[in-house]
């Protein structure tokens, strides 16, 4: 198994990886509503000889390949949503729903997921064990891999380990992160409401000014990261909008603040979540205002597992070559591929597929974003590849044969 030579396998396929990749590309889908997504998926995987499953999890598809000979089961996890960004392209591929593209590179995923599958599934009389193949609806934040795995996704069979991979575009094509401990953050959304008490413009001393009020407290909570936290740790509080005020005339008797935290450590989070309470607490009760605050916990930060990196790192070697797999901070921003790796040891791995001669380089989530699709065999070998490693060392009577 740990022979075959998926990256070459995977090149053959190069024609159809990009057919499918343009074809998600032109017909993106937001959240939950990944329906023609995942019909696609799931017709392809029954052709591939896959048990389907569908609706997992709203609009999640999970198929399962089952090899040739008894052993434990991998998962192999792909992303379909897209995001609400007018692209910006004059590729023939362009979406063509307004206001809907593919700016996180997901199509790339479910390309490389269904190549994966379709490499595995000619090996499948080799393989020891079972693939589940998981395409999860929803990454954007909404929850979709938390729904896919109560709807059972991760229940029958249970996989033994989970690896999946994101294209990065602020890396430069061919290059692999296959990484042991902490590579995405987790993400925390806040919301504050100051309530002051309203007044006529000129008259402050009769009224709460929740403005000024608000502008303490946005001084007071740059201090958490530079005073609070460890200059070791990591984290981040941003505060991302804020509204108030109606007329120039008038004092403003509520500001609504939205923002984000980003943490690596748990510890770390609780540090910041307890200051932020703490310092709205003083300074909201010493200017005579009042406040509300809502935190929403999006995702757990995704922590790779020291033996599957290590696997993932092997496959990476084999398949993108020595020089090309290299060491990366971990990234501030966050995936729910958390929520597999929480309950299953797992690796999360990132493909460069930035190319800044073909202007291929724009940073996901921009409406100019588009990937050099060359990345794609690569993609879809490193996964098939890390499946088929895990199956064959932990097959039974592995050991000594
Ligand atoms: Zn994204
Ligand atoms: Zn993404």
């Amino acid at each position: 198994m740990i022979d075959i030579d998926f990256k070459a396998e995977a090149e053959a396929l190069a024609a159809q990886l990009t057919a499918w990749r343009r074809d998600f590309h032109a017909n993106p889908e937001l959240g939950f509503e990944v329906h023609r997504t995942a019909g696609v998926v799931a017709r392809a995987l029954s052709e591939l000889g896959c048990e389907v499953r569908t609706g997992v999890g709203q609009s999640g598809v999970v198929g399962l390949l089952t090899g040739g000979k008894p052993g434990p089961t991998v998962m192999l996890r792909a992303d379909m949503d897209a995001l609400p960004i007018q692209e910006i392209s004059d590729a023939p591929y362009c979406s063509r729903v307004p206001g809907v593209m593919h700016a996180c590179g997901h199509d790339g995923h479910v390309a490389m997921g269904l190549g994966a599958a379709t490499l595995l599934a000619r090996h499948a009389q080799d393989l020891p064990g079972q693939v589940l193949l998981v395409f999860q609806p929803a990454e954007e934040g909404m929850g979709g891999a938390r729904a896919m795995i109560e709807d059972g996704a991760l229940a029958d069979p249970q996989p033994a380990a989970a690896f999946g991979l994101h294209l990065w575009n602020t890396m430069p094509l061919g290059r692999v992160v296959a990484q042991a401990g902490p590579i995405m953050a987790a993400a925390d959304v806040l919301k504050i409401t100051i309530r002051g008490k309203g007044g006529h413009g000129a008259l402050p001393h009769e009224a709460v000014d929740a403005i000024a009020v608000a502008g303490q407290v946005l001084s007071a909570l740059q201090t958490i990261v530079s005073r609070n936290v460890d200059p070791q740790e990591t984290a981040v509080l941003t505060i991302g909008t804020i509204h108030a005020g109606t007329a120039f005339n008038v004092i403003a008797e509520t500001v609504e603040m939205q923002g984000t935290i980003r943490t690596f450590s748990a510890t770390v989070r609780e540090t910041v979540l307890t200051r932020l309470k703490v310092l709205l607490d003083g300074v909201t009760a010493g200017m005579g205002a009042r406040y509300e605050l809502e935190i929403q916990d999006v995702t757990s930060a995704v922590i790779n597992d020291a033996a599957m990196a290590e696997i993932a790192r092997a496959v990476a070697v084999q398949t993108a070559g020595a020089t090309n797999v290299v060491w990366q901070p971990p990234f501030m921003v966050s995936e729910d591929f958390s929520e597999f790796a929480n309950r299953v040891p797992a690796c999360f791995m990132l493909l460069g597929s930035g190319n800044p001669a073909l202007g291929l380089n724009a940073p996901h989530h921009n409406p100019r974003f588009d990937f050099d699709e060359d990345a794609l065999p690569t993609g879809a070998a490193l996964l098939a590849a890390a499946a088929a490693r895990f199956l064959a060392e932990r097959r039974p009577h592995a050991a000594g044969s």
